[in-house]
């Protein structure tokens, strides 16, 4: 679902929801192809956990520390709200965060969310330091997958990709600290190059830009179908095939589209 539909299931306002999402106190959500948050029932529970246990007088920090065991106060939450003992749901979850949340290298075994000494990310600039453009943010496995050169040079920040065609930036990190070009980057990149028949478009099953264009309006619909399977099946891994990181279907649309807007090739 998206976020307004979590807003109108939770009665949480989206602002707030982003919010809690920047803080760590809700995961990141998944992104679809459209960059829109896609959010699971999972998350919506977790929300009305979260939006419960601020109604009961508990700070933000106090949620993070409770939201750590996540699991044991999820079920004391589900227990106490049956039964409306809010004193009592406040007292077992104050026992259970005053050792100070999870020990450190719990981590992400036992929750998604931060440990103790977690401390609020500094704001990323998303504007390309070379063409100003606006990144799309990427994970550091992505960037990871695609470079070529040694590991050493990644460092341990939020990485965003750049699609300006003209641009030589693939990926950057934010405040311009470091950026990583088409040559530093293992793969030809198909918003670098969109008219190079020979580079992919979706790079988990192998359609290049030219493959599209040649296929027939059938084959191009049945080629769609064919990813569409993969996806389903779990068998993409876009962001350690596709240098941006994400689904390649809007692409594969794209330079369809792109076909069908040219004149029809004329033969005699
Ligand atoms: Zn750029």
């Amino acid at each position: 679902m998206v976020i307004h539909e979590l807003t109108q299931q939770t009665g949480v306002p989206a602002k707030t929801i982003r919010y809690y999402e920047s803080i760590g106190l809700l995961p990141r959500p998944h992104r679809a192809e459209n960059n829109y948050r896609q959010y699971t029932p999972a998350d919506g529970e977790r929300l009305r956990f979260i939006a419960s246990a601020r109604s009961l007088g508990f700070s933000l920090p106090c949620c993070l520390l409770t939201m750590c065991r996540a699991s044991i106060a999820f079920a004391i939450y589900s227990r106490l709200t049956a039964i409306q003992d809010r004193s009592r749901f406040r007292k077992e979850s104050f026992s259970m965060t005053e050792s100070g949340g999870c020990p450190p290298e719990a981590g992400n075994a036992v929750c998604e969310l931060p440990a103790q000494n977690f401390q609020r990310p500094p704001r990323v600039t998303h504007a390309c330091p070379v063409c100003g453009e606006k990144g799309k943010p990427v994970q550091g496995q992505t960037v990871k997958a695609f470079l070529s050169a040694s590991l050493r040079a990644v460092q341990e920040v939020e990485y965003l990709f750049c699609k300006t065609q003209t641009c030589p930036v693939v990926y950057f990190a934010p405040a311009g600290e470091r950026t990583l070009t088409v040559e530093q980057v293992r793969e030809r990149v198909y918003q670098k190059e969109p008219d190079a028949e020979e580079v992919f478009v979706c790079y988990c099953f192998r359609h290049t830009v030219g493959d599209i264009r040649a296929a027939s309006p059938q084959s191009q619909a049945a080629l769609l179908d064919d990813i569409n399977a993969g996806i389903n099946a779990d068998q993409c891994a876009c962001d350690l095939r596709n240098p941006q990181g994400s689904c390649c279907l809007g692409n594969v649309r794209g330079v369809i589209k792109q076909g069908q807007k040219m004149p029809a090739r004329v033969t005699h």
